[in-house]
């Protein structure tokens, strides 16, 4: 529900193709035994192709290469089991070790999961000790029906253990990945009221939903973003921060009050044009949207000041 950038950080690219090719380069490739295997072979021993497999995002791989858009309907459809097997004796996610994921974690510089932007993401080392992580490598399309792609960068999203673990695991409904786009105005968080009290922040007579506005016509991103609420469990995830929920409410109605907000201004000794300083003050979190990646809930938090 969150964009992620650092597919487009040519550090992090390049950091990460020479780790593959010297992975790549160490493996003993396996001699083809038939004509399946020998297209493998000469697809995938050609740096231009593998280059573009590890980086190039999928809409633009399809375009590039007719064979990889034959592959990917056959593998939506769990047809190419053969090919399958050959393709993952030359690239499995198995080959990037514990070291490589802890490093590459680090240098996505991905601070909370992009999945649910609840659980912080972080890799912790220990002297002497090769490191440890809390966070996976989710395979957006999963790595068991398309192994082809289970080292693409565009295609490994580091995302907390329940999302990865417990709610996506190996399924294949099309979700919205977070290299292509966060929510944005077109699926915000509303809070619909039982009671005044609610509104006022003081009761949780109150329900909490994602709601995806009708406002575009693009159907296929909307059943995108309908899967990734439907699959990470949001709305149900979300209902359990009801207490958080309703401490912005409080605050949110307390800050409609003038008297309060110049007081505020006078503490903060911000002139009228402080209002984002301001609200950073009163809701805990820097309100861009460029940082919802970088602080859980801010996007639940933004969605409240803003539209509820
Ligand atoms: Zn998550």
């Amino acid at each position: 529900m969150v964009k992620v950038e650092y597919l487009k950080d040519q550090k992090v690219r390049e950091w990460y193709w020479k780790t593959i090719r010297n992975m790549l380069g160490k493996k003993r490739k396996p001699s083809p035994k038939n004509k399946l295997e020998k297209i493998w072979a000469e697809r995938l021993s050609d740096c231009k192709i593998m280059y573009d497999i590890i980086f190039e995002e999928l809409s633009v791989l399809v375009l590039k290469y007719e064979w990889i858009k034959e592959y990917v309907d056959k593998c939506k459809k769990n047809d190419y089991v053969a090919g399958n097997n050959i393709i993952s004796q030359y690239i499995n996610a198995n080959m990037l070790s514990k070291e490589i994921r802890l490093e590459l974690i680090e240098r996505m510089g991905v601070r909370v999961c992009p999945y649910c932007n609840q659980q912080y993401i972080y890799a912790i080392r220990f002297y002497g000790d090769d490191g440890r992580y809390l966070g996976d490598l989710d395979h957006v399309l999963p790595k068991k029906a398309y192994p082809l792609f289970a080292l693409s960068l565009w295609n490994l999203i580091p995302a907390c253990k329940s999302c990865n673990q417990l709610f996506k695991r190996d399924q294949q409904k099309e979700i919205l990945s977070p290299i292509e786009a966060g929510f944005g105005e077109d699926c915000i968080l509303k809070i619909k009221y039982r009671s005044i009290n609610a509104i006022k922040g003081a009761s949780q007579e109150f329900e909490v939903k994602w709601e995806i506005s009708d406002g575009n016509n693009q159907s296929k991103r909307k059943q995108k973003i309908a899967n990734n609420i439907d699959v990470f469990k949001l709305n149900e995830l979300y209902e359990g921060h009801k207490s958080e929920i309703q401490l912005i409410l409080w605050k949110k109605a307390i800050y409609s009050n003038k008297v309060y907000q110049n007081s505020i201004k006078r503490m903060l000794n911000v002139i009228s044009g402080g209002k984002l300083e301001m609200e950073n003050f009163l809701f805990g979190i820097d309100l861009s949207k460029q940082k919802f990646g970088e602080q859980p809930h801010a996007k639940m938090i933004y969605d409240i000041v803003k539209y509820n």
